[in-house]
């Protein structure tokens, strides 16, 4: 069902009226985690005037650590659909548990599955099940093939609409989070019809590598790109150290409009 062989014509998926695919760019932008409303509504004010046009944050955080901040759950999901109520963005956000697909379907626009659940196949077909678009993460061990067969498991529940997201892969260079693998999005592309992003945020872990990575994602044809934003890193309840400020991620939107327009 993903092979672009049997499909040629690439999708457009839309999440509530916003389209993605198909030369419709997605700027998706927002803080790791769902935090207090005050600072929620900040952050979506300041990244809504940049353009994005996808809201983003965390409410159920898969943490490394079982003692960090694992997210504030439900009352977070419910920030943020105010939040997206209040400037008109669709909101994605991520789902940890098959037990909670319906509970997040029923607050976020489209759900989000990590690179960590990538091959979590129970809920992959929870997800599948749901009628809400899906933004698939790539594993950080996981191959293109790997990648392509996990949407396959959305897929195949009836559930058409899955965008895929690049977002760095293991490598033994500690210089950068993860290695972004650039090359991953024409190849993702020339094997699926499904629309392919890319996130520089977790890709290198650097605020500095981010808007270089943003605007190489796109030359190499990503229909989106999925930033982390944050009006105070130091304070931020997870991924501080590679957040944008909402001062530099408004250049980075313009830069990429920019690009978008020149391709
Ligand atoms: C995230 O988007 O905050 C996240 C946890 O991403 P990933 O699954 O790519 O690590
Ligand atoms: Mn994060």
């Amino acid at each position: 069902l993903a092979s672009r062989e049997a499909h040629p014509e690439s999708s457009i998926i839309n999440v509530s009226g916003v389209q993605i695919g198909g030369g419709h760019l997605a700027m998706i932008a927002g803080p790791c985690s769902v935090e207090d409303r005050d600072r929620m509504y900040r952050i979506a004010e300041s990244v809504c005037e940049s353009g994005a046009n996808l809201f983003r944050g965390g409410a159920y955080k898969p943490r490394t650590s079982p003692y960090a901040f694992q997210g504030l759950g439900e009352a977070g999901l419910e920030i943020l659909r105010q939040v997206g109520d209040k400037f008109g963005i669709p909101v994605v956000t991520e789902v940890t548990d098959p037990r909670n697909v319906e509970l997040v379907a029923q607050y976020a626009d489209m759900l989000q599955v990590g690179a960590r659940n990538m091959q979590n196949f129970v809920l992959l077909t929870e997800v599948g099940k749901s009628h809400r678009p899906v933004l698939l993460k790539r594993g950080m061990s996981a191959t293109i093939t790997d990648l392509l067969m996990s949407a396959e498991y959305v897929l195949s529940e009836g559930n058409p609409d899955v965008v895929l997201c690049e977002r760095g892969i293991k490598s033994f260079d500690p210089s950068t989070r993860n290695l972004f693998d650039v090359a991953a999005v024409p190849v993702v592309q020339g094997l699926t019809h499904l629309p392919i992003i890319v996130d520089p945020s977790h890709a290198t872990g650097r605020p500095d590598l981010i808007p270089p990575c943003a605007l190489a994602g796109l030359a190499a044809g990503a229909d989106g790109v999925h930033i982390e934003v944050h009006d105070c890193p130091e304070e931020a309840k997870s991924d501080g150290p590679q957040a944008l400020l909402p001062e530099q991620y408004q250049e980075i939107a313009q830069r990429m409009r920019l690009m978008a327009d020149l391709l």
